[in-house]
């Protein structure tokens, strides 16, 4: 996994961005913990699975759609299926030992927040 620190991206309060494997992390946000690191290996896991531009395009598409309903950037961000398993299963340092394939399609019933 490779971290590329830098002043200007992810843009606003995120901390950290995975572009095709790349994670990009602010630098004035500090460095990434383990968990972190982990939140974001889960979205490289996902991003393989969906061969980078279907998880891309599925992401885009799915907050632009969550954000209609509901008009919060945030609350849009937090339902998207990707980000609930990373967050819910972020924690768990061996995650990517037993993860199922296409587990954010079985978890995204589950609520983040
Ligand atoms: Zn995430």
């Amino acid at each position: 996994m490779k971290l590329i620190y830098n002043k200007y991206f992810p843009f606003g309060s995120f901390y950290a961005a995975n572009i095709f494997g790349l994670i990009f992390c602010r630098s004035d946000k500090g460095r990434l913990d383990e968990v972190e690191k982990n939140h974001e290996y889960i979205h490289t896991l996902q991003q393989r699975e969906m061969l980078f531009v279907g998880f891309l395009l599925w992401y885009c598409i799915e907050w632009l759609w969550r954000y209609a309903k509901c008009h919060n950037f945030m609350k849009a961000y937090h339902d998207l299926y990707f980000e609930r398993e990373a967050y819910l299963m972020q924690g768990d340092l061996d995650y990517r030992h037993h993860r199922r394939h296409y587990a954010w399609w079985h978890l995204r019933k589950k609520k983040t927040l």
